[in-house]
């Protein structure tokens, strides 16, 4: 193991992948970077170099960073690494001095087969390939990324962290779906849960935070950006999540339905003559709060809403009314809850969101602090990294905005397969 590790962690689409470089030492980024538009006549390349804390420029955030940006084409993912490997030469951090002790790579899909991080093997990348039945749009980008990677870095371990994978301690019970068994069988449909890596982080955090050990702890996390999930977790085991066979169930989202009675599709097709995939397209692209209210962003429904707009109104309390669902929901499977956490985009940055959802728990011992509710916010105090509890004092149940790090738990996970 070179010394200092760090290691780098990939975030692989279709037409463009995230880097990040991350020393292990201090759990601190070096260098993150986004190349898009892979195919496309001008691709482009984004690079970020982070600036040690204590080197000058320290104290103004906009002197440590520097961002520097390429337009050329980039024909495929192989070239966008070396487009990568260009720009970590050119601006830094030099590869030489922070060379990666392995590489992490998110993949969304690992079926009922993956369950833990895994180091990427000839046969562990057939898998994934063929896991692309249940996640088409996802696992072939993240494999090209994988490939990519590979050739770039060919001397290192690569690891696969999966979505799924914090989810596969659901019981039976939880991820059966009461359809025909034989057909579920033939075809894989159950329940597998998605945003494992971030629910898994935060859940971790939370405990940490409060030096309770995690074994010991009831949590709901709701884990709120343009896609939403909400997860029980039970001494640090998923025992239930609102995403399902796709990250199509569960919570309202951006543009996403959310849970919906599957016959409203036999309806459309039968009536509209709609096809599967238009059916597809309508319920992942244009629904959840942009179909009630034409915008995916909560930023735009909120200034709608001060204005007036009785359809934001609506998209909010629809929202808002499945959130609440869900918590009761999971206050039940749980039998109680000692804490609950609110990450991302929205759960990190939208207070009222926050209260809405639990303003009716006070029976079940949930109290917001609404001050300190109000103060809590991505970038603003707590413990310096963004944690705040924002229950009160007096309050059974302990409720936290943790801010969620999805590319640090993959470089965790990746470091500890990479160590053996
Ligand atoms: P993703 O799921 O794409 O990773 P994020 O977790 O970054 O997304 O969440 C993005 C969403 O967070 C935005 O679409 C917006 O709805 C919401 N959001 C971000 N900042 C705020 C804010 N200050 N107030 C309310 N909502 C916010």
């Amino acid at each position: 193991m070179t010394d200092p590790t760090s290691i780098l962690v990939v975030n692989s689409g279709s037409s463009s992948f995230k880097y990040q470089l991350i020393d292990m030492d201090a759990e601190r980024t070096l260098a993150s970077g986004l190349v898009e538009r892979i195919g496309d006549d001008e691709g482009r390349a984004k690079h970020t170099v982070h600036a040690e804390p204590g080197q000058p420029g320290e104290g103004s955030a906009a002197m440590l960073e520097a961002t520097y940006t390429r337009t050329l084409p980039i024909p495929d993912h192989t070239a966008g690494f070396r487009v990568m490997l260009e720009a970590f030469a050119e601006h830094g951090p030099a590869l030489d001095v922070h060379p990666p002790a392995a590489v992490g790579h998110r993949v969304v899909h690992g079926g009922a087969r993956f369950f833990e991080p895994t180091l990427i093997t000839p046969l562990v990348e057939i898998n994934i390939d063929e896991l692309s039945v249940l996640a088409p749009l996802h696992n072939p980008a993240n494999l090209a990324g994988i490939v990519a990677a590979r050739a770039a870095f060919p001397a290192v371990p690569h690891v696969a962290v999966f979505d799924t994978a914090f989810h596969q301690t659901l019981a039976p019970e939880a991820y059966t779906y009461a359809i025909d068994a034989k057909v579920a069988s033939t075809h894989r449909i159950r329940r597998y849960g998605f945003h494992g890596t971030s629910h898994k982080f935060v859940s971790e955090t939370a405990a940490a935070h409060l030096g309770r050990p995690l074994s010991e702890l009831k949590q709901i996390v709701f884990h709120l950006g343009n896609g939403a999930s909400v997860t029980a977790i039970d001494g640090g085991r998923s025992v239930e999540t609102s995403m399902g066979f796709t990250p199509l169930e569960g919570l309202v989202m951006g543009t996403r339905s959310g849970d919906l009675d599957p016959a409203v599709l036999f309806h459309l097709a039968r009536r509209e003559g709609m096809s599967i995939d238009d059916l597809d397209d309508l319920l992942n692209k244009r629904s959840g709060l942009l179909g009630l209210a034409g915008s995916n962003d909560l930023r735009d429904i909120r200034t709608a809403i001060e204005q007036g707009d009785a359809s934001a109104v609506l998209a909010y309390e629809v929202y808002v009314h499945r959130l609440r669902h869900y918590a009761g929901a999971y206050l039940a499977q749980l039998g109680g809850a000692d804490v609950i956490v609110f990450t991302a985009g929205v759960g990190e940055n939208a207070p009222f969101v926050r209260a809405h959802t639990l303003d009716t728990l006070g029976f079940a011992g949930v109290e917001i602090d609404p001050e300190r509710n109000r103060r809590a916010g991505r970038d603003g105090g707590g413990d310096g990294r963004g944690i705040h509890v924002i229950s009160t004092d007096a309050s059974r149940v302990t409720v936290l905005v943790v801010p969620t790090d999805e590319e640090l738990e993959i470089a965790r996970q990746t470091l500890a397969v990479a160590q053996g």
